[in-house]
């Protein structure tokens, strides 16, 4: 039977209840809302600053808490805390799961593409874009439950794992030579687009003339044995709309899903089991249109349905719940792009799955939200040795276990096998990745799909 906890906020705010809906869920356990005055001795919880004499857990209101130092560095436990809980998590949960903590910053601390840097962020300032917050407030929030109310919920994981790996690919360049097959000239193009396009023919021309192999960025059978080896099956995002299409930049990809290639890839990915999912092009964040436009023409040539998607390049523009709120009205289940594009981490101190906050409707987004933690490149784009890129991954993956979460693997399909001269080493890691993750079963390491289907699943239980 689920349980249930009664919990009492004092002063009543729409995010504040979707934090504790947010704290309910991921523990698994039932939140029972007490807004009376008079039922208030019978609390088990009570969020505010003037507390009854009976209550269980007190848990203090106190806006400027974000970073619980003593937490981190283990000098807490939950029996040192009688009753109240002097550390407001709530608070604290709110500003890091909403990104508050890095609002209103200036235009210098974006990038070209919208993306925010990492040097100028509150995770590298306060130096801690290694350590997932949110998890260990969680768990000392579920301990304090086991401990007071003798109260255990419903894991988070299924079949007793302590943790999940989700492994995803965008493909961005599974094919050298798709640009020499685009077409030669196109309208509504600026002088940038024709310049840049041509420069990129120019340089395939040359790789052509040099002898480089036709598919050794086109790796999809390579990955998927790969994978399978160990009973591993991963998500690949493809994008519909490429550079020459109606809103395609100099920065979209130049293959087209409607060739015979990608027909029968999509065929092969599917019978195999593996995950096709959108990897958004680099205009799609603007309008719903677009977006609902690329997953409607992904569905129809693959022939599965899209649940989940990427954006290329992380482009979700600065006003990311304009975008995240998009995902919803394109009738997405999950997204999973947010992170650092120039750093390893945890983008908002969270390795969970979590129902991102609207904050023009107050109100969650119900598309899940599945944080990325590393992307090959956050390890390759700086000079790195093969082991140490390994050692650096099971340092994140030890942590991400030890605080039971989930973390997400984003791997460039040119990358992930080791074939081509330019990214030997970024697939040799992979492979090893692989085989390490393999020998670890108390991680359950599967696609993106398979994680959003299990938390939908399970969310049942609560609702
Ligand atoms: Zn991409």
């Amino acid at each position: 039977m689920r349980s249930s906890v009664k919990y009492r906020i004092e002063k009543q705010s729409p995010l504040k209840q979707y934090i504790f809906d947010f704290l309910f869920n991921i523990i698994g356990i039932q939140g029972e809302k007490c807004n009376t005055f008079s039922n208030r001795d019978q609390l088990n919880i009570y969020y505010g600053n003037n507390p009854s004499k009976n209550c269980k857990i007190v848990m203090l209101e106190k806006v400027t808490d974000i970073i619980w130092k003593q937490l981190i560095e283990g000098k807490i436990s939950e029996s040192d805390n009688n009753r109240m809980v002097k550390f407001d998590i709530v608070n604290a949960i709110s500003h890091l799961i909403t990104d508050e903590v890095n609002k209103n910053l200036s235009d210098n601390a974006y990038d070209t593409h919208e993306r925010l840097i990492f040097s100028r962020s509150f995770q590298s300032k306060a130096n801690i874009a290694n350590v997932p917050l949110v998890n260990s407030y969680v768990n000392f929030f579920r301990a304090l439950l086991e401990q007071k109310l003798s109260i255990k919920g419903t894991p988070l994981w299924p079949k007793g794992k302590k943790c999940a790996i989700g492994l995803s690919h965008d493909v961005d360049v599974p094919d050298r030579y798709a640009i020499l097959k685009a077409p030669l000239f196109c309208k509504n193009k600026d002088l940038k687009w024709r310049i840049v396009t041509n420069l990129k023919k120019a340089k395939a021309v040359i790789e052509y003339t040099m002898g480089k192999a036709s598919d050794d960025f086109w790796l999809f059978k390579d990955i998927m044995r790969e994978e399978e080896k160990y009973g591993f099956k991963s998500t690949f995002f493809f994008t519909s709309v490429n550079q020459f299409d109606e809103w395609g930049t100099v920065f979209d990809v130049a293959y087209d899903i409607y060739s015979r290639k990608f027909i029968e890839v999509f065929r092969n990915i599917t019978e195999r089991g593996f995950e096709i999912g959108l990897h958004a092009s680099y205009n799609a964040y603007h309008n719903e249109d677009y977006l609902r436009n690329e997953k409607e023409k992904l569905e129809k040539i693959a022939g599965v349905e899209i649940v989940g998607l990427r954006h290329h390049r992380w482009h979700i523009g600065k006003d990311q719940f304009k975008t995240l709120r998009m995902h919803e009205k394109a009738g997405l289940e999950y997204d999973s792009s947010i992170a650092f594009n120039d750093h390893i981490g945890f983008r908002r101190n969270i390795a969970l799955p979590y129902y991102p906050w609207d904050e023009i409707n107050k109100c969650m987004i119900n598309v899940i939200q599945l944080p990325v933690f590393c992307m090959d490149g956050n390890l390759f784009y700086r000079p790195i040795e093969i082991c140490d890129a390994i050692e650096k991954l099971k340092d994140y993956i030890g942590v991400i276990k030890q605080s039971g979460g989930l973390g997400i693997l984003d791997w460039h399909v040119r990358a992930s096998f080791p074939k081509n001269s330019e990214y030997l080493n970024w697939g040799k890691t992979y492979i090893k990745l692989l085989e390490f993750l393999s020998g670890d079963n108390e991680i359950w390491v599967t696609n993106l799909g398979d994680i959003n289907s299990w938390l939908r699943e399970r969310n049942k239980l609560f609702s």
